[in-house]
């Protein structure tokens, strides 16, 4: 089966549209982002084909996670049945991308007040690079390489450079990755370094890097890994069709998921929109969007200054006013959990549209909630990063304000892993005044001082 794509602005009334090979990442006339759209329809049958692909026999474009789906991300147009065909297009390290699903964890359903078999949580840290990036970079690198790319870049708080590092190792090709000075985790550097990408780091923080990469997009041609890439967000997009196939396409009522850059709350919104369009679900689960206290603008917008899509006609003045207050009194984006430290998201309007789309909110976490919250996934044995843990304080906000009513069912999403900044977890357990820390005992080098504390 061959599928015809192409890229569209996401305004309606410009809908300006450019071919697959074009290096965009904004619309010529109007300057806003752009989408991967498909000609085709894929039948539903394709569902059993599917769960068949898990048994993968060594095909490692089955065993993969997100190109198990190729026939919904199919913007290559690869015979997806043609084994010497695909494989020759598509990207994967090994096969080993996007091999997560939901899973019940009981303390966690405890913490945050629901009953165990009604929240799932999904894994993204347990990805070969340790966080959901790499669902994406599968298919932004299939993107560059049918592009003939030689380099590509990106700014990063650091788990899209590590991911985007390891692709670009396996492909040949070269990385840049702009930094903000010190604001860049101890594994997601080493990662970074050590899969040998050129490291450019900027005296300033995230959004300083990002502004860098987008001008020297324009500048120079290089071709953006971001997830201002809708390529990129392609790939994304399958963390959705993993739990629903785990469910059974049992609809869940809530996903829940931190929110940075916003490429999440982008690429999940598109999942259900097609998966609705092409008839394949009947039900759109709704979303909420986790931002950290501290890098706040997308709940300030749209819960607190009522900006929304609507209908692509989306309130502008209200957001280049925020924008121009946060640069006059000088705030920067402030938390812990790095990986959402972001002030101004790429994706602000397809998130927008997103939330529309599927009847979503956006809540906020204190540091000190996600902290406490990470602990929590700790004490089950799996642990996640920081940012992770803004999806547990989510759902524990709102089911206590009964916005999440006790019957529904919930799947949290758990972005990356937990040693990609284990400096924050053992800074945690080291103050015993934190709620959950588990501080190591010092004790004298002899028998009678460790018998005494057993
Ligand atoms: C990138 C990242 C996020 C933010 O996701 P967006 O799609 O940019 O909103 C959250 N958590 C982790 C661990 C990340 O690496
Ligand atoms: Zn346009």
């Amino acid at each position: 089966m061959k599928a015809k794509a192409f890229q569209q602005c996401i305004i309606p009334s410009c809908g300006e549209t450019y071919d697959l090979h074009a290096l965009r990442t904004a619309c010529e006339k109007c300057g806003n982002l752009m989408d991967v759209r498909y000609a085709s329809k894929p039948s539903p049958t394709l569902k059993e084909v599917f769960d068949e692909r898990r048994n993968h026999r060594g095909d490692i474009f089955n065993e993969s996670g997100v190109w198990r789906f190729r026939e919904l991300i199919n913007f290559p147009g690869v015979d997806c049945d043609d084994y010497d065909a695909y494989s020759n297009i598509l990207v994967s390290l090994d096969g080993a991308e996007g091999r997560t699903k939901p899973f019940h964890l009981t303390r966690v359903a405890e913490y945050v007040g629901m009953r165990s078999e009604n929240l799932w949580l999904q894994f993204e840290g347990d990805n070969p690079t340790g966080s959901f990036k790499d669902n994406g970079m599968a298919t932004a690198f299939t993107h560059a390489k049918m592009l003939g790319v030689k380099r590509v870049a990106c700014a990063s708080t650091g788990n899209t450079s590590s991911s985007a590092a390891a692709f670009a190792a396996n492909e040949g090709i070269e990385a840049i990755v702009f930094m903000g000075e010190g604001k860049i985790a101890q594994g997601k550097l080493a990662q970074t370094l050590d899969y040998g990408a050129r490291v450019i780091q900027i005296r300033g923080d995230f959004d300083d890097a990002m502004k860098w990469v987008k001008e020297l997009v324009t500048r120079k041609g290089l071709y953006v890994v971001n997830s201002l890439n809708a390529f990129r967000l392609e790939g994304q997009k399958t963390m959705m069709y993993r739990l629903l196939a785990y469910l059974k396409w049992r609809m869940p009522d809530w996903i829940v998921f931190p929110g940075g850059n916003l490429g999440n709350t982008s690429a999940f919104g598109k999942a259900f929109k097609e998966l609705y369009d092409w008839g394949w679900i009947k039900k759109k689960p709704r979303m909420a969007v986790v931002n950290a206290e501290g890098a706040n603008t997308f709940y300030k917008l749209f819960t607190e200054l009522g900006v929304t899509w609507n209908g692509g006609r989306v309130d502008d003045d209200i957001i280049d006013s925020y924008y121009t207050d946060l640069e006059q009194q000088g705030r920067k984006a402030k938390t812990k959990a790095s990986a959402i430290e972001i002030l101004q998201p790429v994706n602000l309007k397809k998130a927008l549209r997103t939330l529309e789309y599927t009847d979503g909110v956006v809540v906020q976490a204190s540091d000190k909630e996600m902290l406490d919250a990470r602990a929590i996934v700790g004490r089950n044995g799996f642990g996640c990063e920081l940012a992770s843990a803004a999806t547990i304080a989510g759902i524990k906000q709102l089911v206590s304000e009964e916005r999440i009513q006790p019957d529904e069912t919930v799947v949290g999403i758990l972005t990356g892993h937990m040693l990609k900044d284990p400096d924050t977890i053992i800074q945690y357990h080291l103050s015993p005044g934190n709620t959950f820390s588990n501080t190591p005992h010092v004790v004298a080098n002899d028998l009678q001082s460790i018998l005494a504390i057993l």
